[in-house]
Protein backbone atom coordinates (compact mmCIF):
# COMPACT_ATOMS: atom_id res chain seq x y z
CA UNK A 1 0.00 0.00 0.00
CA UNK A 2 1.09 3.47 -0.69
CA UNK A 3 0.97 6.43 0.92
CA UNK A 4 2.74 10.23 1.22
CA UNK A 5 5.55 10.22 3.51
CA UNK A 6 4.66 13.34 5.46
CA UNK A 7 0.97 14.46 6.72
CA UNK A 8 -0.85 18.04 6.51
CA UNK A 9 -0.18 20.50 9.24
CA UNK A 10 -1.69 23.65 7.42
CA UNK A 11 -4.11 23.84 4.86
CA UNK A 12 -5.09 27.07 2.24
CA UNK A 13 -8.66 27.05 0.59
CA UNK A 14 -9.09 26.26 -3.25
CA UNK A 15 -10.67 29.36 -5.09
CA UNK A 16 -13.92 28.45 -6.79
CA UNK A 17 -15.55 30.36 -9.60
CA UNK A 18 -18.47 29.27 -12.12
CA UNK A 19 -18.29 28.73 -16.02
CA UNK A 20 -19.25 32.27 -16.64
CA UNK A 21 -17.24 33.92 -14.80
CA UNK A 22 -14.45 32.20 -16.21
CA UNK A 23 -15.30 32.76 -19.64
CA UNK A 24 -15.25 36.51 -18.66
CA UNK A 25 -12.25 36.36 -16.85
CA UNK A 26 -10.21 34.11 -19.98
CA UNK A 27 -10.94 37.19 -22.35
CA UNK A 28 -10.25 39.96 -19.95
CA UNK A 29 -6.63 38.35 -19.81
CA UNK A 30 -6.43 38.32 -23.52
CA UNK A 31 -6.51 34.66 -23.90
CA UNK A 32 -3.39 34.32 -22.11
CA UNK A 33 -3.03 32.64 -18.59
CA UNK A 34 -0.04 34.66 -17.31
CA UNK A 35 -2.61 37.07 -17.11
CA UNK A 36 -5.43 35.65 -14.81
CA UNK A 37 -5.29 36.35 -10.67
CA UNK A 38 -4.69 33.27 -9.26
CA UNK A 39 -7.69 34.32 -6.92
CA UNK A 40 -9.40 32.92 -9.71
CA UNK A 41 -7.56 29.84 -10.71
CA UNK A 42 -9.06 26.50 -8.85
CA UNK A 43 -5.86 24.01 -9.77
CA UNK A 44 -3.13 26.33 -10.59
CA UNK A 45 -0.77 23.82 -12.92
CA UNK A 46 1.04 26.60 -14.45
CA UNK A 47 4.21 25.37 -12.90
CA UNK A 48 6.21 23.59 -10.62
CA UNK A 49 8.20 26.71 -10.01
CA UNK A 50 8.10 27.60 -6.52
CA UNK A 51 4.81 26.54 -5.88
CA UNK A 52 6.23 23.90 -3.90
CA UNK A 53 4.62 23.42 0.07
CA UNK A 54 7.50 23.90 2.70
CA UNK A 55 8.41 21.41 5.49
CA UNK A 56 7.94 22.13 9.40
CA UNK A 57 11.65 22.03 9.03
CA UNK A 58 11.99 24.46 6.85
CA UNK A 59 9.70 26.91 8.21
CA UNK A 60 11.65 26.82 11.52
CA UNK A 61 14.68 27.15 9.42
CA UNK A 62 13.31 30.43 8.34
CA UNK A 63 12.75 31.44 11.81
CA UNK A 64 16.72 30.96 12.12
CA UNK A 65 17.51 33.12 9.37
CA UNK A 66 20.75 35.40 9.99
CA UNK A 67 20.10 38.61 8.25
CA UNK A 68 23.72 39.29 8.68
CA UNK A 69 24.47 41.32 5.47
CA UNK A 70 28.15 39.24 5.00
CA UNK A 71 29.08 36.11 5.97
CA UNK A 72 24.81 35.01 7.28
CA UNK A 73 24.87 32.27 9.52
CA UNK A 74 22.62 30.43 6.76
CA UNK A 75 25.26 31.25 3.97
CA UNK A 76 27.42 28.53 4.95
CA UNK A 77 25.09 26.22 5.57
CA UNK A 78 23.65 26.71 2.14
CA UNK A 79 27.48 26.59 1.00
CA UNK A 80 28.39 23.54 2.46
CA UNK A 81 24.75 21.46 1.61
CA UNK A 82 25.50 22.97 -1.88
CA UNK A 83 28.86 21.50 -2.18
CA UNK A 84 28.15 17.65 -0.41
CA UNK A 85 25.94 17.31 -3.19
CA UNK A 86 27.16 18.82 -6.35
CA UNK A 87 30.98 18.75 -5.20
CA UNK A 88 32.48 21.93 -7.10
CA UNK A 89 34.24 24.59 -5.04
CA UNK A 90 32.61 27.93 -5.16
CA UNK A 91 29.24 28.57 -4.48
CA UNK A 92 27.64 31.55 -5.65
CA UNK A 93 23.36 32.17 -4.86
CA UNK A 94 21.15 34.42 -6.58
CA UNK A 95 17.30 35.03 -6.42
CA UNK A 96 16.27 32.33 -8.93
CA UNK A 97 17.95 30.80 -12.31
CA UNK A 98 17.53 33.02 -14.85
CA UNK A 99 20.00 34.94 -12.84
CA UNK A 100 22.42 32.29 -12.69
CA UNK A 101 22.21 32.02 -16.09
CA UNK A 102 22.58 35.64 -17.07
CA UNK A 103 25.66 36.01 -14.88
CA UNK A 104 27.27 33.07 -15.88
CA UNK A 105 26.31 33.36 -19.82
CA UNK A 106 27.46 37.28 -19.62
CA UNK A 107 31.00 36.22 -18.72
CA UNK A 108 31.25 33.30 -21.32
CA UNK A 109 29.96 34.56 -24.14
CA UNK A 110 30.48 36.79 -26.81
CA UNK A 111 28.43 37.77 -29.71
CA UNK A 112 28.49 35.43 -31.95
CA UNK A 113 29.66 32.74 -29.37
CA UNK A 114 27.36 29.22 -29.66
CA UNK A 115 25.87 28.00 -26.62
CA UNK A 116 24.95 24.11 -26.32
CA UNK A 117 22.19 22.02 -24.88
CA UNK A 118 20.31 18.61 -24.69
CA UNK A 119 17.33 21.33 -25.00
CA UNK A 120 17.49 25.22 -23.56
CA UNK A 121 14.99 25.92 -21.51
CA UNK A 122 12.89 28.86 -22.38
CA UNK A 123 14.38 31.66 -20.14
CA UNK A 124 17.84 30.28 -20.53
CA UNK A 125 17.77 30.10 -24.50
CA UNK A 126 16.29 33.47 -23.86
CA UNK A 127 19.77 34.67 -21.90
CA UNK A 128 21.90 33.24 -24.47
CA UNK A 129 20.40 35.23 -27.18
CA UNK A 130 20.46 38.27 -24.97
CA UNK A 131 24.26 37.83 -25.22
CA UNK A 132 24.34 37.53 -28.70
CA UNK A 133 24.84 34.20 -28.30
CA UNK A 134 23.64 31.32 -30.62
CA UNK A 135 21.86 28.48 -28.68
CA UNK A 136 21.73 24.90 -30.45
CA UNK A 137 19.76 21.86 -29.52
CA UNK A 138 21.39 18.61 -30.11
CA UNK A 139 19.15 16.77 -28.01
CA UNK A 140 18.17 12.92 -29.71
CA UNK A 141 16.06 13.09 -32.45
CA UNK A 142 13.39 10.74 -30.49
CA UNK A 143 12.55 14.09 -28.35
CA UNK A 144 11.09 15.55 -30.41
CA UNK A 145 8.14 12.20 -31.03
CA UNK A 146 5.96 12.41 -28.38
CA UNK A 147 4.94 8.77 -29.50
CA UNK A 148 8.02 6.90 -28.75
CA UNK A 149 8.58 5.31 -25.16
CA UNK A 150 11.85 5.73 -24.00
CA UNK A 151 13.82 5.27 -20.69
CA UNK A 152 16.26 8.49 -21.67
CA UNK A 153 14.64 10.62 -23.92
CA UNK A 154 16.80 14.19 -22.33
CA UNK A 155 19.79 12.03 -23.16
CA UNK A 156 22.11 13.86 -26.15
CA UNK A 157 22.30 12.60 -29.80
CA UNK A 158 26.02 12.35 -29.21
CA UNK A 159 27.04 12.65 -33.30
CA UNK A 160 25.07 16.36 -33.45
CA UNK A 161 26.67 16.86 -30.74
CA UNK A 162 30.50 16.14 -32.18
CA UNK A 163 29.41 17.36 -35.65
CA UNK A 164 28.97 20.95 -34.08
CA UNK A 165 32.01 20.88 -31.79
CA UNK A 166 33.90 20.13 -35.15
CA UNK A 167 32.21 22.53 -37.06
CA UNK A 168 32.14 25.06 -34.72
CA UNK A 169 35.57 24.91 -32.95
CA UNK A 170 36.28 27.67 -30.58
CA UNK A 171 32.95 29.57 -30.95
CA UNK A 172 31.28 26.85 -28.47
CA UNK A 173 31.79 28.02 -25.09
CA UNK A 174 29.82 26.35 -23.43
CA UNK A 175 27.49 23.24 -22.89
CA UNK A 176 24.56 22.71 -20.50
CA UNK A 177 23.01 20.27 -19.74
CA UNK A 178 19.27 20.59 -18.70
CA UNK A 179 18.43 17.76 -15.90
CA UNK A 180 15.46 16.65 -16.36
CA UNK A 181 15.04 18.10 -19.65
CA UNK A 182 11.82 20.71 -19.25
CA UNK A 183 11.44 21.79 -22.67
CA UNK A 184 11.45 18.38 -23.89
CA UNK A 185 8.72 17.27 -20.86
CA UNK A 186 10.61 16.79 -17.92
CA UNK A 187 12.84 13.82 -19.80
CA UNK A 188 15.52 12.30 -17.90
CA UNK A 189 19.27 11.95 -19.13
CA UNK A 190 21.21 8.76 -18.24
CA UNK A 191 24.37 8.63 -16.66
CA UNK A 192 25.96 7.38 -19.14
CA UNK A 193 24.86 9.58 -21.65
CA UNK A 194 26.47 12.13 -19.28
CA UNK A 195 29.60 10.50 -19.05
CA UNK A 196 30.06 10.28 -22.88
CA UNK A 197 29.14 13.64 -23.31
CA UNK A 198 31.61 14.93 -20.38
CA UNK A 199 34.56 12.87 -22.50
CA UNK A 200 33.12 14.36 -25.61
CA UNK A 201 33.38 18.37 -23.99
CA UNK A 202 36.68 17.29 -22.50
CA UNK A 203 38.09 16.49 -25.98
CA UNK A 204 36.80 19.80 -27.23
CA UNK A 205 38.07 21.57 -23.88
CA UNK A 206 34.15 22.95 -23.47
CA UNK A 207 33.35 23.17 -20.41
CA UNK A 208 29.83 21.30 -19.13
CA UNK A 209 27.37 23.34 -16.96
CA UNK A 210 24.38 21.27 -15.45
CA UNK A 211 21.04 23.01 -15.56
CA UNK A 212 20.21 21.45 -12.44
CA UNK A 213 16.35 22.51 -11.53
CA UNK A 214 15.15 19.16 -11.34
CA UNK A 215 18.48 17.29 -10.85
CA UNK A 216 17.05 14.79 -7.97
CA UNK A 217 13.84 13.70 -10.26
CA UNK A 218 16.65 12.89 -13.17
CA UNK A 219 18.40 10.80 -10.19
CA UNK A 220 15.49 9.00 -9.38
CA UNK A 221 15.01 7.79 -13.10
CA UNK A 222 18.19 6.94 -13.13
CA UNK A 223 18.04 4.58 -10.12
CA UNK A 224 14.54 3.51 -11.80
CA UNK A 225 16.03 2.89 -14.88
CA UNK A 226 19.44 2.14 -15.30
CA UNK A 227 20.66 -1.18 -13.79
CA UNK A 228 24.17 -0.69 -12.54
CA UNK A 229 22.61 2.45 -9.91
CA UNK A 230 19.42 0.68 -8.34
CA UNK A 231 21.39 0.07 -5.34
CA UNK A 232 22.79 3.28 -4.93
CA UNK A 233 21.43 6.19 -3.13
CA UNK A 234 19.55 9.31 -4.85
CA UNK A 235 22.94 11.41 -3.00
CA UNK A 236 25.28 8.97 -4.57
CA UNK A 237 23.98 9.35 -8.02
CA UNK A 238 23.33 12.81 -7.92
CA UNK A 239 27.49 12.84 -7.20
CA UNK A 240 28.46 10.89 -9.42
CA UNK A 241 26.08 13.30 -12.21
CA UNK A 242 28.26 16.35 -10.91
CA UNK A 243 31.78 14.49 -11.25
CA UNK A 244 31.81 14.94 -14.82
CA UNK A 245 31.10 18.47 -15.10
CA UNK A 246 32.59 22.41 -14.44
CA UNK A 247 29.90 23.48 -12.73
CA UNK A 248 26.12 24.31 -12.61
CA UNK A 249 22.66 26.73 -12.24
CA UNK A 250 20.20 25.89 -10.40
CA UNK A 251 16.89 27.04 -10.07
CA UNK A 252 16.09 26.25 -6.36
CA UNK A 253 12.47 26.96 -7.02
CA UNK A 254 11.77 23.34 -8.43
CA UNK A 255 13.86 20.64 -7.07
CA UNK A 256 14.91 23.03 -3.31
CA UNK A 257 11.28 22.79 -3.00
CA UNK A 258 11.20 27.03 -1.62
CA UNK A 259 9.26 29.73 -3.30
CA UNK A 260 12.46 31.95 -4.29
CA UNK A 261 16.31 31.09 -4.83
CA UNK A 262 18.83 29.93 -7.16
CA UNK A 263 22.51 29.41 -7.07
CA UNK A 264 25.63 28.75 -9.27
CA UNK A 265 28.18 26.22 -8.56
CA UNK A 266 31.40 25.46 -10.38
CA UNK A 267 35.26 25.18 -10.21
CA UNK A 268 36.78 27.80 -12.25
CA UNK A 269 38.44 30.33 -9.78
CA UNK A 270 38.68 33.15 -12.32
CA UNK A 271 35.06 32.52 -13.97
CA UNK A 272 33.77 32.36 -10.18
CA UNK A 273 35.40 35.77 -9.51
CA UNK A 274 34.20 37.36 -12.56
CA UNK A 275 30.84 36.22 -11.51
CA UNK A 276 31.17 37.13 -7.94
CA UNK A 277 31.88 40.90 -9.76
CA UNK A 278 28.09 40.58 -11.51
CA UNK A 279 26.83 39.44 -8.84
CA UNK A 280 27.65 42.52 -6.61
CA UNK A 281 26.44 44.94 -9.22
CA UNK A 282 23.13 43.19 -10.25
CA UNK A 283 22.20 40.89 -7.23
CA UNK A 284 23.84 41.57 -3.88
CA UNK A 285 26.98 40.59 -1.85
CA UNK A 286 28.58 37.09 -2.88
CA UNK A 287 27.11 35.85 0.76
CA UNK A 288 23.12 36.60 0.44
CA UNK A 289 22.62 36.72 -4.01
CA UNK A 290 19.73 38.66 -3.50
CA UNK A 291 18.00 36.65 -1.23
CA UNK A 292 17.48 36.76 2.82
CA UNK A 293 19.38 34.97 5.31
CA UNK A 294 15.89 32.88 5.87
CA UNK A 295 15.79 31.83 1.99
CA UNK A 296 19.35 30.40 2.38
CA UNK A 297 18.16 28.55 5.12
CA UNK A 298 14.93 27.03 3.82
CA UNK A 299 16.80 25.98 0.23
CA UNK A 300 20.19 24.38 2.52
CA UNK A 301 17.52 22.60 4.12
CA UNK A 302 14.93 21.56 1.15
CA UNK A 303 17.77 20.52 -0.79
CA UNK A 304 18.28 17.56 1.90
CA UNK A 305 14.39 16.65 1.49
CA UNK A 306 14.77 16.37 -2.58
CA UNK A 307 17.28 13.63 -2.11
CA UNK A 308 15.06 11.62 0.31
CA UNK A 309 13.14 8.59 -1.86
CA UNK A 310 10.28 8.45 -0.29
CA UNK A 311 9.46 12.14 -1.26
CA UNK A 312 10.39 11.59 -4.59
CA UNK A 313 8.68 8.08 -5.61
CA UNK A 314 5.28 10.03 -4.13
CA UNK A 315 6.34 12.86 -6.06
CA UNK A 316 6.96 10.82 -9.51
CA UNK A 317 3.61 8.79 -8.74
CA UNK A 318 1.39 11.50 -8.55
CA UNK A 319 2.27 12.98 -11.70
CA UNK A 320 2.21 9.29 -13.31
CA UNK A 321 -1.42 8.74 -11.47
CA UNK A 322 -3.08 12.09 -14.23
CA UNK A 323 -1.24 10.88 -17.12
CA UNK A 324 -2.05 7.58 -16.96
CA UNK A 325 -5.60 8.59 -16.17
CA UNK A 326 -5.37 10.60 -19.70
CA UNK A 327 -3.42 7.83 -21.23
CA UNK A 328 -6.47 4.89 -20.24
CA UNK A 329 -9.19 7.95 -21.88
CA UNK A 330 -6.96 8.19 -24.87
CA UNK A 331 -6.10 11.52 -24.86
CA UNK A 332 -2.81 11.68 -26.42
CA UNK A 333 0.20 12.82 -24.30
CA UNK A 334 3.81 12.65 -24.70
CA UNK A 335 5.30 9.68 -23.40
CA UNK A 336 6.52 8.11 -21.11
CA UNK A 337 5.37 10.93 -18.37
CA UNK A 338 8.18 13.24 -17.31
CA UNK A 339 8.74 14.03 -14.05
CA UNK A 340 7.18 16.81 -12.67
CA UNK A 341 4.35 17.14 -15.43
CA UNK A 342 2.21 15.96 -17.90
CA UNK A 343 1.95 16.87 -21.38
CA UNK A 344 -1.22 17.22 -23.64
CA UNK A 345 -0.57 16.95 -27.26
CA UNK A 346 -2.35 19.50 -28.68
CA UNK A 347 -1.41 19.27 -32.40
CA UNK A 348 -3.03 15.84 -32.46
CA UNK A 349 -6.01 16.67 -29.61
CA UNK A 350 -6.98 19.89 -31.68
CA UNK A 351 -5.90 18.51 -35.60
CA UNK A 352 -8.67 21.40 -36.76
CA UNK A 353 -6.24 24.32 -35.35
CA UNK A 354 -3.43 24.94 -37.46
CA UNK A 355 0.21 26.05 -35.78
CA UNK A 356 -0.34 29.77 -36.91
CA UNK A 357 -3.39 29.60 -34.56
CA UNK A 358 -1.83 28.83 -31.88
CA UNK A 359 -3.64 25.03 -30.51
CA UNK A 360 -1.84 24.43 -27.39
CA UNK A 361 -2.68 28.07 -26.31
CA UNK A 362 -6.15 27.42 -26.86
CA UNK A 363 -6.54 24.23 -25.49
CA UNK A 364 -5.02 25.76 -22.43
CA UNK A 365 -7.28 28.55 -22.44
CA UNK A 366 -10.39 25.62 -22.89
CA UNK A 367 -8.82 24.07 -19.46
CA UNK A 368 -9.65 26.89 -17.46
CA UNK A 369 -12.56 27.83 -18.91
CA UNK A 370 -14.07 24.27 -18.28
CA UNK A 371 -12.29 23.89 -15.03
CA UNK A 372 -10.30 26.81 -13.32
CA UNK A 373 -7.37 24.49 -14.38
CA UNK A 374 -3.96 26.77 -15.31
CA UNK A 375 -1.58 24.97 -17.80
CA UNK A 376 0.88 26.50 -19.66
CA UNK A 377 1.23 26.55 -23.49
CA UNK A 378 5.04 24.83 -24.89
CA UNK A 379 4.37 25.58 -28.75
CA UNK A 380 4.35 28.32 -31.11
CA UNK A 381 3.24 30.93 -28.59
CA UNK A 382 6.19 30.32 -26.78
CA UNK A 383 9.20 29.13 -29.84
CA UNK A 384 7.66 30.27 -33.16
CA UNK A 385 10.51 32.63 -34.57
CA UNK A 386 10.22 34.35 -37.43
CA UNK A 387 13.05 34.21 -39.75
CA UNK A 388 14.52 37.88 -39.97
CA UNK A 389 15.78 37.75 -43.84
CA UNK A 390 13.21 35.71 -45.31
CA UNK A 391 10.15 36.50 -43.22
CA UNK A 392 9.15 32.97 -42.82
CA UNK A 393 8.33 31.69 -39.42
CA UNK A 394 9.69 28.98 -38.10
CA UNK A 395 7.20 26.63 -35.79
CA UNK A 396 8.13 24.46 -33.21
CA UNK A 397 7.80 20.59 -33.90
CA UNK A 398 4.89 20.11 -30.89
CA UNK A 399 2.41 22.12 -29.60
CA UNK A 400 2.49 20.96 -25.52
CA UNK A 401 0.10 21.85 -23.15
CA UNK A 402 2.16 21.42 -19.76
CA UNK A 403 0.35 20.80 -16.63
CA UNK A 404 3.38 20.90 -14.06
CA UNK A 405 2.49 19.29 -10.63
CA UNK A 406 3.52 21.49 -7.43
CA UNK A 407 5.90 19.39 -4.88
CA UNK A 408 3.50 18.26 -1.93
CA UNK A 409 0.86 20.47 -2.79
CA UNK A 410 -2.07 18.85 -4.29
CA UNK A 411 -3.67 15.64 -3.45
CA UNK A 412 -4.75 12.98 -5.74
CA UNK A 413 -8.40 13.67 -5.36
CA UNK A 414 -7.06 16.99 -6.64
CA UNK A 415 -5.13 15.50 -9.56
CA UNK A 416 -8.28 12.84 -10.78
CA UNK A 417 -10.67 16.58 -10.77
CA UNK A 418 -7.85 17.82 -13.30
CA UNK A 419 -8.24 14.03 -15.37
CA UNK A 420 -12.34 14.93 -15.56
CA UNK A 421 -11.35 18.19 -16.59
CA UNK A 422 -9.37 17.31 -19.85
CA UNK A 423 -11.36 14.56 -20.09
CA UNK A 424 -14.27 17.16 -20.64
CA UNK A 425 -12.69 19.22 -22.38
CA UNK A 426 -10.87 16.13 -25.15
CA UNK A 427 -15.00 15.28 -25.35
CA UNK A 428 -16.24 18.87 -27.09
CA UNK A 429 -12.86 19.67 -28.59
CA UNK A 430 -14.15 20.16 -31.78
CA UNK A 431 -15.88 23.45 -30.42
CA UNK A 432 -12.49 25.27 -29.72
CA UNK A 433 -11.30 27.95 -32.04
CA UNK A 434 -7.80 28.67 -32.76
CA UNK A 435 -6.38 32.07 -31.65
CA UNK A 436 -4.45 35.25 -32.97
CA UNK A 437 -1.75 37.66 -31.66
CA UNK A 438 -3.30 41.07 -30.67
CA UNK A 439 0.01 42.41 -28.82
CA UNK A 440 3.92 40.49 -28.49
CA UNK A 441 7.64 41.71 -26.67
CA UNK A 442 10.17 40.89 -28.49
CA UNK A 443 11.54 38.45 -26.02
CA UNK A 444 9.39 35.42 -24.29
CA UNK A 445 6.32 36.78 -26.00
CA UNK A 446 4.26 33.82 -24.07
CA UNK A 447 4.31 35.42 -21.07
CA UNK A 448 2.88 38.97 -22.00
CA UNK A 449 1.43 38.58 -25.48
CA UNK A 450 -2.61 39.73 -25.86
CA UNK A 451 -4.77 37.53 -28.04
CA UNK A 452 -8.05 36.82 -29.23
CA UNK A 453 -10.14 34.22 -30.56
CA UNK A 454 -10.65 33.80 -34.52
CA UNK A 455 -14.23 33.30 -35.46
C1 LIG B 1 12.78 27.16 -14.04
C2 LIG B 1 13.93 26.82 -14.86
C3 LIG B 1 14.92 27.76 -15.12
C4 LIG B 1 14.81 29.21 -14.70
O1 LIG B 1 14.70 29.34 -13.34
P1 LIG B 1 13.85 30.51 -12.63
O2 LIG B 1 14.07 30.24 -11.19
O3 LIG B 1 12.44 30.35 -13.06
O4 LIG B 1 14.42 31.80 -13.07
C5 LIG B 1 16.00 27.34 -15.85
N1 LIG B 1 16.11 26.10 -16.31
C6 LIG B 1 15.17 25.17 -16.08
C7 LIG B 1 15.34 23.78 -16.61
C8 LIG B 1 14.05 25.50 -15.37
O5 LIG B 1 13.11 24.58 -15.17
Amino acid sequence: MFFEPYKIKVVEPVPITTKEERQKIIKEAGYNVFNIPAEKVTIDLLTDSGTSAMSQNQWAGIMLGDESYAGSRNFYHFKDTIKSIFGYKHVIPCHQGRVAENIVFSNILEPGDIALSNTFFDTTRANVLSKGGIPIDVVIEEAYNPDIEMDFKGNVDLNKLEEVLKREGDRVKIFVFTITNNSGGGQPASLKNIREVSRLLKKYGVPLFFDTARYAENCYFIKEREKEYKDKSILEIAREIFSYGDGAMMSAKKDALVNIGGFITLNDDDLAEKIKQTLIIIEGFPTYGGLAGRDLEAIAIGLKEALDEGYLNARIRQVRLLGNYLIERNIPIIKPIGGHAVYLDAKKILKHIPQSQFPAQALTCALYVEGGVRGVEIGSLMFAEKDEKSGKINYPKNELVRLAIPRRVYTDNHILYVGEVINEVFNKRENIKGLKIIKENKYLRHFTAILEEIN
